[in-house]
């Protein structure tokens, strides 16, 4: 596992421990960036002592639409003939210690709970049996979505791209096989999504085949693989949970913008 931040300063870190038990986790922090070799400076931290960061700044987002045909088929869409791709913009991401800031000019905010993909080192034209060379890791996503707004405008730049829509953590899981996860959201601790990585559409390598086709992917870049069934609402006072099975859970609360 990797990210977060520690006491005073604002490192990466190596998180150690088992997620199921919070309070075994430590986190050794790192010397500059985690890709390549990465260096730990020697300092650790009990994880109750730390608070988490967004896992990753990525210059990009690019997220993937309708890739679980049950969730096309709720939303009264087919599944597209060829990956429907859309950006979020860096200033989208949060991490799990924030807040989901409410957008004034909607009044339909929902939640879409994704596995998100963290790239790992700069690609192009990635050929189908190279793509596990370029993925750092997984870490938990939710593409926050102001549906009125994204039924109402052609481009989704301001539906899935105002401030604070894309929330990522708690941290990116380096060794985990993406091919058969849960994935699951609740709202207040009410179940509203529950789905397997198996049923997506197109492949996590299919995806990343696709997308770097056409551009450069960069360490730290971020593909949303799509949202499984079961979307809706979430107001001003929910908290909102994005688990992913071998992951953790992402959670954040949702305020008015202030
Ligand atoms: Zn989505």
């Amino acid at each position: 596992m990797e990210g977060g931040a520690a006491a005073g300063s604002v490192s990466f870190g190596v998180v150690e421990g088992d997620a199921s038990q919070p309070d075994s986790l430590v986190l050794h922090a790192m010397a500059g960036h985690p890709f390549g070799q990465p260096q730990l400076t020697g300092e650790s931290y009990r994880m109750q002592d730390v608070r988490l960061l967004t896992p990753m700044l990525p210059n990009k987002i690019v997220a993937v639409g309708r890739n679980y045909a049950a969730h096309a088929a709720e939303l009264g869409n087919a599944v597209p003939d060829v990956p429907l791709t859309f950006f979020k913009p860096s200033t989208a991401v949060i991490g799990p210690t924030e807040s989901i800031a409410y957008p004034p000019f909607s009044s339909d905010v929902q939640h879409e709970a994704e596995l998100a993909v963290v790239i790992g080192r700069m690609c192009r034209e990635v050929p189908l049996e190279r793509v596990p060379e370029v993925i750092f890791g997984y870490t938990c996503a939710n593409d926050v979505t102001a549906r009125d707004v994204q039924q109402r405008e052609g481009q989704w730049a301001r539906a899935k791209g105002f401030d604070t829509s894309c929330p990522l953590g708690p941290w990116i899981e380096t060794e985990l096989d993406p091919a058969d996860l849960a994935i699951t959201c609740t709202v207040n601790g009410d179940l509203r999504q529950a789905g397997r990585t198996s049923l997506m559409v197109r492949s996590i390598a299919e995806l990343v085949v696709h997308i770097s086709e056409a551009m450069t992917l960069l360490p730290g870049d971020v593909i949303l693989t799509g949202t499984p069934a079961g979307v809706g609402p979430i107001n001003v006072g929910d908290e909102v949970a994005v688990s992913v099975e071998g992951i953790g859970t992402l959670t954040n609360k949702v305020i008015s913008r202030g």
